[in-house]
């Protein structure tokens, strides 16, 4: 029997106390990606890419950023739902991931991830090689970005990194500047 991809994802959730998505929908045929500022205990960024019909995700403590400078430590999380992507609103306190979640941003994106010979390498291998590069075309991040699997702490930390292209910026703090939800307006402190 094929394994469930969300097996993590659903054990970690009561479905009938979250409002958090339970199951997984079918692709839109596009590589989608989000990121969810979520305000758990600590305040953090899910970045989150659509391969192989499932959002592979990582939580960024200090956020993305748009300078080519900053190196952002990406933590690897579960597996999360497509329909995660539309995913705004309050997660109950006592439960996994207790807090506020808006959209922050999304898009698609294209993986741009080469070998030596300038060959691509299919995203799920590059995953698995742990260095993957794609181009953003969200509404706040644009531009070309690289996750890379560090050896720290048994492979558990990634740094997200921003290419030098001409969408870098290397002057303003998108966070700071853009911090309302994509999808609804909102700021984080307006949910309810
Ligand atoms: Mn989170």
């Amino acid at each position: 029997m094929e394994k469930n991809p969300l097996e993590k994802y659903q054990e970690k959730r009561d479905f009938s106390k979250t409002p958090e998505p339970s199951k997984n929908k079918e692709s839109q045929g596009k590589n989608s990606f989000v990121i969810q500022k979520h305000d758990a205990s600590t305040l953090h960024y899910d970045f989150r890419l659509e391969i192989n019909n499932i959002l592979k995700s990582w939580a960024i403590p200090k956020g993305p950023s748009l300078n080519p400078k900053d190196k952002r430590l990406a933590i690897p999380t579960e597996d999360h739902p497509l329909n995660y992507i539309d995913f705004e609103g309050v997660i109950p306190e006592d439960r996994y991931g207790g807090g506020k979640v808006i959209v922050w941003d999304k898009g698609t994106y294209e993986n741009t991830t080469k070998d030596e010979n300038d060959k691509c390498i299919p995203i799920d291998k590059a995953l698995k090689n742990g260095h993957i590069t794609f181009w953003l075309n969200g509404k706040k991040l644009k531009g070309e970005y690289a996750l890379i699997r560090t050896n720290i702490d048994k492979n558990k930390k990634w740094i997200l990194v921003k290419m030098k292209d001409e969408k870098a910026d290397r002057k303003s703090n998108v966070l700071v500047d853009k911090p309302s939800s994509v999808l609804s307006g909102r700021k984080i402190e307006e949910l309810s």
